[in-house]
């Protein structure tokens, strides 16, 4: 299928082959579907609004509700507000939300609507809200549709009062439902009160129960995003997609932040965990103890499958940061490591992780496409693959070993709803991975190598 990929590398600025990434208002619809009775509304063409919610229902495997505007001819020429007031309108009527998360499309970007100065003349019905933020789709990623979706939250509905809460913010970043639920489980472990923000535990993962609900319990409440804050402190996971809006609850709020990387591996879990513990003071259980042994010892265990294989990792950023993390651990070169998302403090950040291991001879871009990591693989090959779906056309053509891991997973059942992040979602993904190069081993090798115990 990509067979005929040519081996000479040529560099490019203006054209991207195979990304390895999407549209901002596709993070801003998975974001806003972490938030309790929430109808995410994209303000464009249905077009733009089928595509997201097709890669979001693609890989959840579940229904990602959304409207849109359903802009036409006439709206690109006279602008969106008149779509935009009948929208919310029926949305209201029809489908009853409590709040509506209005993003943005190329279109309405382009052609310049004021969402802001809409949103104040619109006719919302009583106890119920209506907000939005701007996601230009040609510049950035996903993953700045999230943050930018995070921050629009934020803006119309958090507030701070006189009585602070007692609880910690905790931003999970671009995470899987699994990753939430297993980053929960370990600040309740810890004794830490918290509000989630987003939340799509019971949402994006909800069980079959026979008949359909539009909003499943689940997702962070209105109320808990008023109240971020008055939380004592933010703990902001995924340096790229969380910055921004944890600088905010510190510059609008005065509420203190700590950043750390998305806790996938031993040092980024243990990370988490520090952190979980000066907030809340209390010894880490033996519960946990026990789970980072186990995960160490397997990472001793199935060393002589892992050591000095050649990776290439590639996905959104946080995630690809975690996923080098624990490769390095694992003892695995990472030798090309790439993220779609256009952020410099991606490849400063991993180039720093590669020189703490004194690994060398790594090839790391941001902004990169899966046709220059393919051409790459072609010219000096690696051992095994990680990343999206979008990596198994590569690994067909140039027969490596795959691991699935990041978003989108459009190919494979059930990933959703395993963590990666802490030591649980570190012991599936060593698991994964040796597993894959035992099983390649197990393909190649001769009759007389062919093991039963290995
Ligand atoms: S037109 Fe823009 S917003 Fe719509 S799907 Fe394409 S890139 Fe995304």
């Amino acid at each position: 299928m990509l067979d005929m990929t040519p081996k000479e590398v040529k560099e490019r600025s203006a054209l991207r082959i195979n990304p390895c990434k999407t549209c901002q208002p596709v993070g801003a619809m998975y974001c806003a579907l972490g938030v309790a009775k929430c109808m995410p509304h994209s303000h464009g063409s249905q077009g733009c609004c089928s595509y997201h919610r097709t890669v979001l229902s693609r890989h959840f495997k579940e229904p990602a509700i959304a409207a849109s505007s359903s802009f036409t001819e006439g709206t690109s020429v006279f602008g969106g507000r008149s779509n935009i007031n009948t929208s919310v309108k029926n949305i209201f009527d029809m489908y009853d939300p409590d709040i509506i998360a209005i993003h943005t499309t190329c279109l309405s970007e382009t052609i310049g609507d004021d969402l802001n100065s809409y949103i104040l003349d619109m006719d919302i019905p009583e106890g119920k809200k209506v907000i939005h933020c701007n996601t230009p789709s040609y510049s950035g990623s996903h993953v700045n549709g999230f943050t930018n979706m995070m921050l629009g939250f934020m803006n119309y509905l958090a507030k701070k009062s006189e009585t602070p809460n007692g609880k910690t913010a905790i931003f999970p970043g671009w995470q899987n439902p699994g990753d939430e639920r297993e980053l929960k489980r370990m600040a309740t472990l810890m004794g830490v009160p918290y509000i989630m923000f987003p939340d799509h535990t019971g949402v994006m993962d909800a069980p079959m129960t026979g008949s359909y609900e539009y909003y499943p319990e689940g997702g962070t409440s209105i109320e808990d995003i008023k109240s971020l804050g008055d939380c004592d402190s933010v703990l902001a996971l995924g340096e790229i997609t969380c910055t921004e809006p944890a600088e905010y609850m510190e510059k609008k709020f005065k509420v203190p932040y700590k950043l750390i990387p998305m806790p996938i591996g031993v040092a980024f879990t243990d990370a988490y965990l520090m952190a979980l513990q000066m907030a809340s003071k209390n010894e880490v259980p033996k519960q946990l103890e026990v789970e980072r042994g186990q995960l160490v010892d397997l990472m001793l265990d199935s060393h002589q499958y892992t050591y000095q294989k050649k990776a290439a990792i590639f996905g959104d950023p946080d995630t690809v940061i975690g996923l080098t993390s624990i490769c390095l651990e694992m003892g695995i070169i990472p030798k090309y490591v790439i993220t779609g998302t256009p952020k410099e403090d991606f490849t400063r950040k991993i180039k720093s992780m590669l020189e703490q291991y004194n690994v060398t001879d790594c090839t790391v871009k941001a902004n990169a496409d899966l046709f220059e990591l393919h051409q790459w693989i072609k010219n000096s090959p690696i051992d095994i693959l990680i990343g999206t779906s979008y990596g198994k056309q590569i690994a067909r053509a140039e027969d490596i070993p795959f691991v699935r891991a990041g978003f989108p997973v459009l190919d494979r059942y059930g990933g959703t709803l395993l963590p990666f992040v802490g030591y649980t979602g570190g012991i599936r993904f060593v698991e994964k991975v040796t597993s894959a190069l035992m099983d390649r081993q197990d393909r190649d090798c001769t009759d007389e190598d062919f093991e039963l115990v290995m």
